[in-house]
């Protein structure tokens, strides 16, 4: 999963897709990839 947020808006949507468009003000094009926050995951088995 990734979060994305809107340029436009700020909102913010989690999926596993890039969305064309913003759920919330329907602007095209403006979702972006939020960075997700480190993970405490470590050690790859
Ligand atoms: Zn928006």
């Amino acid at each position: 999963m990734a979060v994305f947020t809107c340029e436009k808006c700020g909102a913010t949507i989690d999926t596993r897709c890039k969305p064309k468009k913003c759920a919330a003000c329907g602007e095209q094009e403006c979702m972006c990839k939020e960075e997700k926050p480190a993970a405490p995951k470590q050690g790859k088995k």
